[in-house]
């Protein structure tokens, strides 16, 4: 599988799916979230959080670039917008590779720091309530899980 593309037509439906998504993960996840201020990259992380039992409010970490929450697996949030055009190394490796799940927002900003084998999400404005999302796995283990996702999605729509 190349790529798997869903759309939805409201912040829940986005919700919704960032959580199936949620349930399929596994340590040391690493997911990059692409597209324009206020696409819906913070919200698909809000669901993602949701779905790995996260009580804690997640909101853009603008000021903290990575914050750590704990649920089913630890979440690790990084919104490296702010990181444009610095070369600055917050050991990034270690979240990557750590017990947890990764979302990095605004990732190709550290494009050079991210780790080969990854799932791509890019969220495309489409109309006021409607995202195009598309799932672009690099490497065995997000070709799976994008298999995986399409399947939870056919049925359960
Ligand atoms: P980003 O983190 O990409 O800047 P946010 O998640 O903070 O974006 O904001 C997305 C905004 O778009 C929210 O206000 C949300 O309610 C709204 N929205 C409208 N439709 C959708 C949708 N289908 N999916 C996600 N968000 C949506
Ligand atoms: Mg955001």
């Amino acid at each position: 599988m190349e790529k798997l593309t869903i759309e939805t037509n409201s912040p829940e439906e986005t919700l919704t799916l960032a959580e199936r998504l949620a349930g399929l993960l596994a340590p040391g996840d690493v997911l990059t979230l692409e597209g324009d201020l206020g696409a819906g990259k913070t919200s698909f992380t809000k669901g993602l959080a949701k779905g790995l039992g996260i009580k804690r409010v997640v909101n853009s970490p603008t000021f903290t670039i990575i914050k750590e929450y704990k649920g089913r697996l630890p979440l690790y949030h990084m919104d490296v917008y702010r990181l444009e055009g610095s070369d600055e190394d917050l050991g990034f490796e270690e979240y990557f590779h750590g017990e947890g799940v990764t979302v990095v927002e605004w990732a190709s900003l550290i494009e050079e720091q991210l780790p080969e084998n990854r799932l791509a999400i890019e969220i495309h404005h489409r109309g006021e309530q409607q995202r195009q999302l598309t799932f672009i796995p690099y490497g065995d283990r997000y070709i799976t899980l994008c298999k995986e996702l399409q399947k939870n999605e056919s049925t359960d729509n």
